[in-house]
């Protein structure tokens, strides 16, 4: 696997070996099955495979997250090379960000839904980054998580305004044995924590289990008594939403997605499911 570190030393190896299908996997690294399933999906589409490893600091709205956020990358880079990733892309915050850069990208009300209500600016940042990134990288496809559905829709959102040539694949999400969604965040849970975090991948597939358009308001309040009532589990959303637009989902919707946030613990934990 090459590695590098800087935009020039990326560029100019693709100008030297231009490559018919470039992938790209845009992670923050402390890399886990979830992240490996996105390069090995990649690696089918693409001639070429990129992942990046860049924690990014202008999409935290916690300083403490971003502080504590793992960084192992020498484990990382061992992860990547047993799934024969090409090329990681794993620059310093000094190579991506001037001083004081300003940035807006309007991304209407998918910027003040779900993760835009309780992490404001979140979609900003994340939007600056991978601006960024597909300028340096300029892959012709783009691997994403489901995990993240609202990023995937606002990533979307970004590359049909700007008219980039990007196609966006969505993979599925990867989960342990029991049901927790992998998250480079679930190593801060205390054995406790972990226990008790399963109540929202058990309450979403409850919830598909018994999904019927006319009861969306009743599913979703059940949803969130269950996970308000498990200990040491703080809720701050459950939503049945239109999987287009992610609104609340009416009975006219014709996608759903259920998606869930809270607090486990210190840890904040994100998850969902489509259901239909
Ligand atoms: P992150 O490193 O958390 O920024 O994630 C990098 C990419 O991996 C994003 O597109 C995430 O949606 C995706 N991802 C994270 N966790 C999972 C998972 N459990 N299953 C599938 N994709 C995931």
């Amino acid at each position: 696997m090459k590695i590098f570190t800087t935009k020039k030393e990326i560029t100019d190896y693709f100008n030297r070996k231009p490559v018919k299908v470039i992938g790209f996997v845009p992670t923050m690294g402390a890399l886990h099955k979830g992240h490996l399933g996105l390069i090995e999906l990649a690696k089918q589409q693409s001639t070429q495979v990129v992942c990046s490893i860049f924690v990014n600091p202008t999409q935290f709205n916690d300083p403490k997250d971003l502080e504590k956020y793992p960084r192992p990358i020498a484990d990382d880079i061992r992860r990547l090379e047993e799934v024969n990733c090409d090329i990681l892309f794993n620059p310093q915050v000094t190579e991506m960000y001037d001083d004081n850069e300003k940035w807006h990208f309007e991304l209407g009300d998918l910027e003040h839904l779900l993760e835009g209500k309780f992490r404001p600016g979140h979609y900003q940042g994340v939007t600056q980054v991978v601006y960024k990134l597909f300028n340096i990288v300029k892959p012709d496809v783009a691997f994403f998580g489901q995990k993240d559905y609202q990023q995937v829709m606002v990533i979307n959102k970004m590359i049909e305004k700007l008219n980039m040539p990007i196609k966006l694949v969505m993979c599925p999400i990867e989960r342990e044995a029991d049901g927790l969604a992998m998250s480079s965040r679930n190593i801060h849970l205390t054995p406790y924590d972990r226990e008790h975090s399963l109540v929202l991948s058990r309450t979403l597939n409850w919830v598909k289990e018994n999904f019927d358009k006319a009861k969306i308001a009743e599913l979703q309040q059940q949803a969130a008594q269950l996970i308000s009532a498990e200990p040491g589990v703080e809720l701050e959303y459950f939503e049945i939403a239109d999987g287009k637009t992610l609104h609340p989902a009416t009975e006219a919707s014709e996608s759903f997605v259920a998606l869930v946030a809270a607090r486990v613990g210190k840890t904040r934990l994100i998850d969902n499911v489509l259901l239909n």
